[in-house]
């Protein structure tokens, strides 16, 4: 399966997670998006895809539209796999069932990943 398709399966299994309570950022209009992570997403898609990736405009986050990231889950990997609800809430506790899909999903990607040489950089 590509990766386009599975990291689309992630974003599914992710994005609701953040949309249904977020304690950290609540009320901030980007949360946890930040400049930082904008600049990762940009190597990555240089680096793996040699694509250069069109600027928003948006004065903080080079990717950030009117509606949202404007990236593709799959040319954003650190943004689509985080979840503070599964990376750090107790969510193996929690709900057992949903740690055990996401982690199936992101040994899939990672198999894939490293099969296709696009393994992205760890962000300190
Ligand atoms: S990853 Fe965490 S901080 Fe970011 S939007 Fe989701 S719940 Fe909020
Ligand atoms: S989700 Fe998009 S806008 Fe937010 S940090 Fe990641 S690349 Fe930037």
């Amino acid at each position: 399966m590509t990766l386009q398709i599975l990291y689309q399966r992630m974003s599914e299994m992710t994005r609701p997670l953040c949309g249904a309570g977020c304690a950290q950022y609540m009320g901030r209009t980007n949360r946890c998006c930040e400049r930082k992570y904008c600049e990762a997403t940009r190597r990555f898609v240089a680096t793996r895809y040699g694509v250069e990736l069109k600027e928003t405009g948006h004065a903080d986050l080079p990717f950030m539209g009117e509606h949202g990231c404007t990236v593709e889950p799959h040319l954003r990997p650190q943004c689509t796999l985080h979840a503070c609800p599964i990376n750090f809430d107790n969510c193996l506790i929690n709900n057992r069932a949903l740690f055990d899909a996401y982690m199936a999903l992101r040994a899939e990607i990672t198999a894939e990943e490293m099969a296709q040489g696009k393994v992205p950089e760890l962000i300190a």
